[in-house]
């Protein structure tokens, strides 16, 4: 586990165009943030430039209290939950939850019970041996969620997750996420446009519009001074 903190952080891409300026975010060890605003306003942006998929043009990041700015993604320890949910369609589900477990080439058997406990966690027990052409959307997104948690990341981050769910089971998988969310404690990081699920997810919302922090605050004190 560990803080994420955005000190002034910029991006401008290689085509001139500014999609992030001078943005500053606090976030707490163990906090569920959410970054909401319209398409373009830099949300997808910001998080890519968190997990280093994007460099940062100024500004600093430090995960844990340690400047990541030139780190790899693989060396930042946070795993990426993303809308198109990303398995692998040749795989199990067991396979894709253990995917990132064999390549840290843990053990057979600890890989075994990391799969199992986040089976569990996640209700995808019977699930283990099918693809993922033959499960649900929400099931798939439990599969995803599950390739996140057995690394034990430092942090999640997660990108419009629900965007390809269909509007019940997104509330449903909402609930699942905060439950999940809780229980893990793990810092995360959510992008959506959706202002209900900004309002009803997170510890704080983070208002971004243009490329900057527009407002930032509990839901409580941005649904009391919109
Ligand atoms: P979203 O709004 O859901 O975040 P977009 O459709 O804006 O996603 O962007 C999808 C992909 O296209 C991203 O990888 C983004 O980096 C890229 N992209 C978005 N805008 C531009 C642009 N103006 N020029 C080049 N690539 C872009
Ligand atoms: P959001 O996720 O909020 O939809 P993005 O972070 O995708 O916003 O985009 C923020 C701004 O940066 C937009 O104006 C978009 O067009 C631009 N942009 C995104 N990706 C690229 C890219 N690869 N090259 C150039 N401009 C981009």
């Amino acid at each position: 586990m560990a803080d994420i903190v955005l000190d002034k952080v910029t991006k401008k891409y290689p085509d001139g165009s500014l999609a992030v300026s001078e943005v500053s975010i606090d976030i707490a060890d163990g906090e569920f943030v959410i970054l909401v605003g319209p398409s373009g306003c830099g949300k997808s942006t910001t998080l890519n430039m968190i997990a280093g998929l994007e460099d940062i043009s100024s500004g600093e990041l430090r995960i844990g209290g340690t400047r990541v700015n030139e780190k790899a993604p693989k060396d930042r320890d946070i795993a990426m939950v993303f809308q198109s949910y990303a398995l692998y369609p040749h795989m199990t589900v067991r396979d894709n939850i253990a995917f990132p477990l064999t390549l840290a080439k843990l053990s057979k058997s600890e890989i075994a019970a990391k799969v199992d406990e986040a089976s569990r966690i996640l209700d995808l027990g019977q699930y283990l041996d099918r693809k993922p052409a033959n499960l649900s959307g929400g099931q798939r997104q439990r599969v995803a969620m599950g390739r996140a948690i057995v690394r034990d990341p430092k942090a999640f981050l997660m990108d419009e997750p629900l965007s390809n769910l269909d509007a019940k089971l997104r509330v449903q998988m909402r609930t699942e996420i905060s439950r999940l969310q809780q229980r893990l404690g793990t810092t995360t990081v959510y992008v959506t446009h959706d202002q209900t699920e900004a309002m009803t997810l997170g510890d704080r919302v983070v208002v971004l519009r243009g490329g900057h922090v527009q407002q930032i605050g509990s839901p409580q004190e941005l649904y009391s001074n919109p």
